[in-house]
């Protein structure tokens, strides 16, 4: 998708720091952490939001969090993290390409913000 920064990342042709990538799908460092680990895991293939999601995406969406056990497992986050979707105005979804966020080396609160 043009102008989408997420997809842009996946190609690099923005630069990033990539923890993970597979045919599927790309894991890299988010740009502005809000924790000690802060990842962003994302599919490679454009999906806005969740609204956009059909039945043929459900294998995907499986594999980032599947992919988020692996990075934790790689990160040595023995503690637990904290795996989010923002997703729509309400949620906070400022970038419009689903991400999984994996935020570790912390403790979190709840509810959230
Ligand atoms: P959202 O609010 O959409 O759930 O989260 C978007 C996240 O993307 C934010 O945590 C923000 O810091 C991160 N982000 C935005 N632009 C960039 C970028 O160009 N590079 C990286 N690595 N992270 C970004
Ligand atoms: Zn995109």
């Amino acid at each position: 998708m043009e102008n989408c920064i997420f997809c842009k990342i996946a190609a690099k042709e923005i630069p990033s720091t990539i923890v993970y990538e597979d045919e599927h799908i790309v894991a890299f460092r988010d740009l502005n952490p809000q924790a000690p680990e802060h990842i962003l895991i994302i599919p490679r293939k454009h999906i806005a939001r969740i609204e956009a999601l059909t039945a043929n995406d459900t294998e995907l969406m499986g594999r980032l969090v599947f992919v988020a056990k692996h990075i934790a497992d790689n990160l040595g986050l023995k503690n637990g993290y904290r795996l989010v979707f923002n997703n729509g105005a309400n949620g906070g979804q400022e970038v419009e390409h689903i991400h999984l966020h994996l935020m570790g080396g912390r403790k979190f609160s709840w509810p959230a913000g």
